[in-house]
């Protein structure tokens, strides 16, 4: 389902062994494993390019330290109301 990236990851395709663990975890299914070969002659997992939720699945399920990395979007501030004036508008006549 197509939705609103809030993530991102990135793989370092030689640490990766191809194991496909992040590939079958992630819950949008936004991973995949590369036709190409890397060093060790495994297919390493690559991000697809969107609906990235950052839920960080991935990286706990990853057997190989350093082979992924997950990027959260930060949230965007909510506007805040402006500050109360003591006084209200008048408060410099008096
Ligand atoms: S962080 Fe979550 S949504 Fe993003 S690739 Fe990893 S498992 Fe999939
Ligand atoms: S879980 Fe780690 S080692 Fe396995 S395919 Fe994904 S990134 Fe590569």
């Amino acid at each position: 389902m197509a939705g609103q990236a809030r993530g991102k990851v990135t793989v370092d395709v030689e640490e990766c062994k191809g194991c496909g663990l992040c590939v079958e975890s992630c819950p949008p299914k936004c991973l995949e494993l590369a036709p190409e070969l890397n060093a060790y002659g495994a297919h390493p997992a690559r991000y697809t390019g969107h609906d990235c939720t950052g839920c960080g699945i991935c990286f706990y399920c990853c057997p190989e330290p350093g082979a992924i990395t997950v990027y959260r979007m930060k949230a965007k501030a909510k506007a805040l109301a402006p500050a109360p004036v003591p006084g209200g508008e008048h408060a410099a006549a008096l």
